[in-house]
């Protein structure tokens, strides 16, 4: 980021000031996210979530109340210097936690973002894409939905909530025509079932707005925080899984998977 030249404030328009006072809540800012999104993203991590999954990389951000109070003004300001290359080179990811949490201030960083021509991204689990009203979803340029598993009971396991609403969201998706990333944590012995990586499979080749499919190979760099969070580990004897086994769901999931 060193290389590239800031934005005087000056060259931006001016956010509205009830855009820039609405409040949310946050875990942390990242400037150089190159997982979350297309090209290099500015990665706002906000803080509640009410999925317990057991393979969560961000633990100590499952509660609203953990997070540091901030608004949208403030969040847009850390990223201002570097307003033209987001544009150009990537874009603003909002995650978490759960961004559909703070729906309000999902809506208002997009609409920020639209607002300097910068692209968004939504990373949700979709159990509440419902809260994602049409003004959000008309500010949202992708959205990365994290797919747990295809198997209601075997989400029911990872994440300790009901895979339905995701559904229901990813077809709501698709009838707009919002572009989706889908996201598939590979888990042995928990979401590696051929049934249950077939079915989801399936289920994204009939989505025709699913524009990529990213199987992500579980890996336990999340271990430190459960710990100290005095949280125990659900899966501390879970190998990760091989480079063959990766490379036998991508197969599966077909030509748009990564
Ligand atoms: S949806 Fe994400 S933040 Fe929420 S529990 Fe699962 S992995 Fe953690």
């Amino acid at each position: 980021m060193s290389a590239v030249r800031p934005v005087a404030a000056a060259e931006l328009p001016p956010l509205p000031p009830e855009l820039a006072a609405v409040p949310g809540r946050i875990h942390s800012l990242e400037t150089a996210g190159t997982v979350d999104g297309p090209g290099v993203r500015f990665v706002v991590f906000t803080t509640g979530c009410p999925l317990r999954c057991k393979y969560c990389h961000n633990p100590d951000a499952q509660h609203l109340k953990d997070g540091e109070a901030t608004t949208v003004g403030a969040v847009m300001a850390e990223l201002a210097p570097f307003a033209r290359f987001y544009r150009d080179h990537g874009g603003l990811t909002v995650t978490g936690g759960e961004p559909l949490v703070q729906p309000a201030f999902t809506r208002a960083l997009f609409e920020a973002a639209r607002l300097w021509g910068i692209p968004t991204a939504l990373d949700t689990s979709g159990f509440l894409g419902a809260r994602a009203d049409a003004d959000l979803l008309a500010a949202t340029d992708l959205v990365l939905l994290d797919v747990k598993s295809w198997d209601p009971a075997t989400y029911q396991a990872v994440t300790g909530v009901a895979l339905q609403p995701t559904l229901d969201f990813a077809r709501r998706l698709a009838d707009r025509g919002t572009p989706v990333w889908l996201r598939f944590v590979l888990v042995p012995g928990l979401t590696d079932a051929a049934d249950n990586v077939q079915g989801l499979a399936a289920f994204a080749r009939a989505l025709p707005n699913v524009a990529r499919i990213e199987v992500l190979p579980f890996h336990k760099m999340s271990e430190a925080k459960w710990r100290a969070l005095g949280r125990p580990y659900a899966l501390f004897d879970t190998p990760a899984p091989t480079a063959e086994q990766v490379e036998r769901v991508r197969a599966a999931f077909g030509p748009l998977a990564a």
